[in-house]
């Protein structure tokens, strides 16, 4: 991959949407190659090696889930999904069928580019993580099992940091419900979200100033927990 161009498989029907990504990406310096299907989409994943995919949910040939198994099949790209609001659930089954990220339509192209660049981090990923981490004033030290705020070490639980830690390996992207629960606790406990928002709000009281507005650990209702991303 050229890392100064990267190249965009955009997946969507609709020709308004396709021009506005087009002009808004084009405009960061991201190439852009298009697809109104998702046969046509998932044959150019194959010959054109894009090094993300965008993703329209609602697509005229084939659900967006769908797609997202059959590129899971072949490929570990990025894949960011864009959803209606009337596709709450297809967007849910779509992350945990293996896409990275979400946008809601209609979006801003600030959020659509801080997403972009979530998901490059997440090209990256093939490097380790780095073994401290920072968003604004949280620093979490992974090799150490360390957390601190302004400096300073917050107490935390093996739970606690495990949660972070999902957070953390994906920060700017969303982690959902199903992930979270899966990786601490097991499959058998998919349906206790009880279980993360108790520790969650543990975590938010010990990481945040104002655990009710927090700034670090977001809520994604409905769907999930994202890590926000600050220049430090
Ligand atoms: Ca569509």
């Amino acid at each position: 991959m050229n890392p100064s161009k990267p190249l965009i498989l955009l997946i969507e029907d609709d020709q308004q949407t396709r021009r506005f990504l087009k002009t808004s990406l084009g405009h960061k310096g991201w190439r852009i190659i298009e697809a109104g299907d998702g046969k046509t989409g998932l044959a150019m994943l194959k010959n054109d090696k894009p090094d993300l995919v965008v993703l329209d949910l609602g697509l005229p040939d084939m659900d967006g889930i769908s797609v997202t198994k059959r590129l899971r099949q072949i490929s570990d790209i990025p894949v960011l999904i864009l959803s209606a609001r009337s596709q709450e659930q297809n967007k849910i089954m779509a992350l945990d069928a293996g896409a990275d990220d979400y946008l809601t339509k209609p979006f801003g192209t600030g959020e659509l580019h801080s997403r972009l660049q979530a998901l490059l981090r997440r090209i990256n990923r093939g490097h380790p993580v780095a073994e401290v981490f920072q968003t604004g004033q949280l620093k979490v030290d992974l090799a150490l099992r360390k957390v601190f705020i302004n400096n300073q070490e917050v107490s935390i639980t093996p739970i606690e940091f495990r949660l972070l830690s999902i957070l953390v390996r994906q920060a700017g992207l969303v982690a959902t419900h199903r992930q979270m629960l899966t990786e601490v606790w097991g499959i058998e406990h998919i349906n206790d979200q009880h279980y993360l928002r108790i520790y969650m709000g543990q975590l938010r009281h010990k990481l945040e100033i104002n655990p009710a507005r927090p700034r670090y650990l977001l809520t994604e209702i409905g769907v999930g927990y994202r890590l926000a991303v600050y220049e430090s």
